[in-house]
């Protein structure tokens, strides 16, 4: 059973210059030294943060999401010399990665050196680190003064959260506090790129891309079980249902015939299909129950902002039992789109021969 708490809600005035003089970043880093739960917006999506070294703090959180206490957590640091605080050793990638990317969406692996209680690694030998981009999630870890264990800010399976109103609609009543900074710029979860030995890997695609990533330090592998669905992954949390709004997802790629076709074959057979489509092909489609645009083809940073809150807003309707989602090209940020779309998706695609 999670704890029912009254949530308390801050917000923040964007054009103030000294952040961590608001009330917000006070408030919520007091309540984070408190060893109790806020959620705060961070350039990929909303998290909800704890006190990393406090066990109290961390239980709080796989409580308030109902996480599997094998999906270990990331830790979030202000500064980049944090990281040999918690890490046994840093390789000279890792070094460059972190030169290159920090503050931003892009988490390293490092092996630990034991300081972190296990409830925040899963018990692995790895740690693994990040030092977000946004100025608020910076001033409330400055401010709060602990590195701050902060997974996506929802309930576990869910679309993540990209504006507070999200986390409101999943952890009201969970939660000591929500600090509301508007909507989040990524809209996907940072990239996970495992340093942890000799030759480094990407475990989960995400802000930034494999391409930024091979032009700072070469060819980096790509986790098997990201494609092949079926191997236990490197990541823990890759292994489970993820991102999925109440509808069953189906992604369909392919021609724009080939989507119709699969409209109308869900139809025959009774199913109320609603799609997820950019603005390009806003309006083609017939015989769908609900549309919902998701960005641009010509501009797929958009669609990474637009992508979960589209999903979640099926859920607001709850007409469509059945999300055709269209598939996107899946190079750059295309990458991350897709590995989310087939997660919510339980893997079900669909390809034009
Ligand atoms: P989330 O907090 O939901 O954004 O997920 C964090 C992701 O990082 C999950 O997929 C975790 O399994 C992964 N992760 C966290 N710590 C480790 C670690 N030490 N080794 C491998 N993957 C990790
Ligand atoms: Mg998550």
């Amino acid at each position: 059973m999670s704890e029912q708490m009254k949530t308390r809600y801050l917000s923040v005035d964007s054009d103030v210059d000294n952040l961590t003089e608001t009330g917000a970043v006070r408030t919520a880093a007091a309540l984070l030294k408190d060893n109790l739960t806020v959620a705060f917006p961070t350039e990929t999506v909303y998290g909800l943060g704890g006190n990393a070294e406090s066990r109290e703090a961390i239980e709080r959180i796989f409580r308030a999401k109902g996480r599997p206490a094998d999906n270990p957590l990331i830790a979030h640091v202000a500064r980049k010399d944090d990281v040999y605080r918690y890490a046994s050793s840093v390789s000279e990638q890792a070094e460059q990665l972190m030169d290159a990317f920090w503050p931003g969406p892009l988490t390293i692996i490092f092996p630990h050196n034991g300081t972190l209680p296990e409830a925040v690694t899963a018990g692995l030998s790895t740690v693994a680190l990040r030092m977000p981009g946004h100025p608020l999630a910076l001033a409330i870890i400055e401010e709060a003064g602990v590195p701050v264990a902060a997974p996506s800010a929802n309930t576990s399976g869910r679309p993540s959260p990209t504006a507070a109103v999200h986390v409101r609609e999943d952890l009201d009543g969970k939660i000591a506090a929500i600090v509301d900074g508007g909507a989040t710029g990524v809209g996907v979860e940072s990239t996970v790129v495992d340093c942890s030995s000799e030759k480094p890997a990407i475990l989960r695609p995400g802000g930034i891309t494999k391409e930024e990533i091979e032009n700072i330090i070469g060819s980096v592998e790509v986790d098997s079980a990201l494609s092949a669905g079926d191997e236990a992954p490197r990541s823990p949390g890759m292994k489970y249902t993820h991102y999925a709004p109440n509808a069953a997802v189906t992604v369909v790629s392919g021609s724009d015939r080939f989507f119709q076709e699969q409209i109308n074959n869900a139809a025959a057979q009774g199913r109320r299909v609603g799609v997820l489509v950019p603005e390009e092909k806003k309006d083609l489609f017939t015989g769908v129950e609900e549309e919902r645009i998701c960005g641009s083809v010509n501009d797929m940073a958009s669609v990474a902002r637009d992508l979960y809150a589209s999903l979640r807003s099926f859920d607001l309707s709850g007409r469509s039992d059945l999300i055709l989602a269209m598939a996107v090209p899946e190079t750059e940020i295309g990458q991350a789109i897709m590995n989310r779309l087939r997660k919510a998706a339980g893997n079900r695609v669909i390809a034009e021969k």
